[in-house]
């Protein structure tokens, strides 16, 4: 499976094309709160500010470009409705760390 298979709903502007970033919903609150690991609330506060997010699909691309070969514990934050775990188990150049895909996609 692929991150096209993740059936989001809308590619406002192409990979790479930063001004995807203008369009997130995430601009509108605290940068901490993206950053599970920084927040109390955990990732589901997140997930539910990135389910609607129109720039979602761009801004996973962006991750899964930027992310390449990292480690789960190189990446931060939820990026695209995902976590650095669920990135990492996209990333087919990430071997042995995360096998399986995800079981989260969609919450
Ligand atoms: S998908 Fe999530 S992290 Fe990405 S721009 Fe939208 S709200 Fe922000």
């Amino acid at each position: 499976m692929t991150a096209a298979d993740l059936g989001y709903r809308t590619v406002v502007r192409p990979p790479g094309d930063g001004r995807w970033r203008e369009d997130g919903d995430c601009a509108q609150v605290d940068p901490d709160v993206m950053f599970p690991e920084r927040s109390a609330a955990g990732d589901a506060q997140a997930r539910r500010i990135c389910q609607p997010c129109l720039a979602r699909r761009a801004c996973l691309d962006d991750a899964l470009i930027e992310e390449t070969g990292k480690a789960e514990s190189g990446r931060h934050g939820v990026r695209g409705g995902l976590t650095p775990r669920e990135r990492c188990e996209l990333d087919p150049t990430v071997v042995g760390e995360a096998p399986g895909l995800i079981g989260a996609v969609g919450r």
